[in-house]
């Protein structure tokens, strides 16, 4: 029986699977019956081939606060939400990217798109963290897209006055960027 798929968070104590379905590897241990509990708050990591379960601790995690500035890469763009992978925290480049959602902006009309695009790079604040989830806002004015991609060609979207440009296809398209948008001395200095 297994009760926490992999990847799943687990908290201290809290149950994975029977030890008849996998053996006990690190951050783990057997209780009396026989079931396979998390000792830390981590995320757990099935070996099908060794029949070991293990967790990882979610040290990142527990590093990043809410109020901190983050450099963020736009994975995926859904309808209200966007997925992000974060590559630097307050100026630093991190070891393991982290995957963090950007939430919308409350009373938001308009569709996600049309504030960033998959392969932008935004600068963010971490709003939340609760059970594991980074929320991202890129709503204060301080935060938002840093460069942008162009939507169909991948081209880089230049700053013409008010637009957003395509260098490649001509392309105009809408983002909510910073001020400093497409300067690479200010992406420098958020990579550290
Ligand atoms: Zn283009």
């Amino acid at each position: 029986m297994v009760f926490l798929r992999d990847g799943d968070l687990a908290s201290p104590g809290e149950p994975i699977c029977v030890a008849e379905e996998y053996m006990p590897g690190e951050n783990v241990e057997l209780d009396k019956g026989g079931v396979v509990v998390s000792i830390l708050r981590g995320r757990v990591s099935y070996d099908n081939k060794r029949r070991v379960v293990r967790v990882e601790p979610l040290k990142f995690v527990e590093r990043l606060r809410v109020g901190d500035k983050v450099l963020a890469e736009v994975k995926e763009v859904q309808d209200k939400i966007a997925i992000a992978s974060i590559l630097s925290i307050n100026g630093r480049l991190i070891k393991h990217p982290r995957t963090a959602v950007i939430l919308p902006n409350p009373g938001m009309r308009k569709t996600m798109d049309q504030y960033v695009g998959i392969g932008d790079l935004v600068v963010a604040s971490v709003v939340t963290t609760f059970m594991g989830i980074i929320g991202l806002s890129i709503w204060r004015q301080d935060l938002g897209v840093v460069l942008a991609r162009c939507d169909k060609c991948s081209g880089m979207l230049k700053r013409v006055r008010r637009s957003l440009v395509c260098v490649r296809c001509g392309r105009t398209e809408k983002r909510k960027i910073v001020p400093q948008y497409g300067s690479i001395a200010y992406l420098i200095s958020m990579m550290g």
